[in-house]
């Protein structure tokens, strides 16, 4: 894959702030911050997917896609809710968010956004410089 000009290696990965912040829900008398926790997850380790992808071929990225699926099909409960293949399906679904934020306009789910190149409707180009989504620079993380 290549990437393009405009954002750095890791590409664009924002918090979506059209996103309203869900309300928190209680289960069980604990605090269940589920999409605080994802974001923060993919916020960090999506980039360097996308960094990672930089010079995979179609190949790669089909067997990825394809590994991908695969975990979040047959373990997505454990995402959500725990269970011994929590850390793969995590890591599968930044793999997924990491290979579509190479599709045009990038991508945008559970209130995150990456992309690999600047486009209309960018949510990384409307945060201020200095947003916990940004680097140091102002410039996409
Ligand atoms: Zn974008």
């Amino acid at each position: 894959m290549t990437v393009r000009k405009g954002h750095g290696p890791s590409g664009c990965v924002v918090l979506d702030p059209d996103r309203p912040r869900p309300s928190r829900v209680r289960r069980g008398g604990r605090d269940d911050d589920f999409d605080g926790r994802v974001q923060l997850y993919l916020i960090g380790v999506v980039p360097l997917v996308i960094a990672e992808l930089r010079n995979a071929g179609i190949g790669e990225v089909v067997r990825l896609r394809v590994e991908a699926v695969h975990e979040l099909g047959s373990h997505g409960d454990d995402l959500q809710y725990g269970g011994r293949h929590q850390e793969s399906s995590r890591r599968a679904l930044a793999t997924a968010i990491g290979i579509l934020a190479h599709a045009d306009g990038g991508v945008t789910a559970f209130g995150v956004h990456a992309c690999t190149g600047p486009h209309e409707g960018c949510p990384g180009a409307r945060l201020p410089v200095g947003s916990p989504a940004t680097s140091g620079d102002g410039g996409p993380i």
